[in-house]
């Protein structure tokens, strides 16, 4: 699959950060890179704990250090594991809420060599929550 330079250094960025997972348990290990619209990119790894569920995603630590680092919109997201494997929902869910623009939101997922899939953010999470003050209408 082919990629502009700018998704390339984005998997590359999350390749980077995929060898500092934390994953004594799962021993899988996890990469995520985020580029914010003003072309920043921060990283993150999944970091996992004695406590089970106290483990957070790679996806979300880079989120998170995004948004600690003043950043609020997120137009394309990197992810590198052993198999290619698609973001968890929680992961979805916390990308929407920075993601201005869902249907463009790229979410390219890698290995360690290859691009596998590359979706949107809008395809990955259709119908998303988000707080609109008013019920979602029904589409059916
Ligand atoms: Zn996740």
């Amino acid at each position: 699959m082919n990629l502009i330079p700018e998704e390339q250094a984005l998997v590359e960025a999350a390749r980077a950060a995929r060898v500092h997972a934390y994953a004594p348990y799962s021993r899988y290990m996890v990469g995520a890179a985020v580029r914010t619209t003003e072309g920043q990119i921060f990283t993150g790894c999944n970091i996992e704990n004695a406590s089970y569920g106290l483990s957070i995603c790679a996806e979300r630590v880079a989120v998170f250090c995004a948004v600690a680092a003043g950043a609020r919109a997120i137009e394309a997201v990197a992810i590198v594991t052993e198999d290619g494997a698609t973001p968890c929902g929680a992961c979805r869910q916390v990308l929407m809420e920075f993601a201005p623009d869902p249907a463009r939101c790229c979410v390219i997922l890698a290995t360690l060599d290859e691009v596998v899939a590359r979706y949107t953010l809008a395809t990955l999470l259709p119908q998303a929550f988000g707080f609109t003050g008013a019920a979602p209408e029904s589409s059916v």
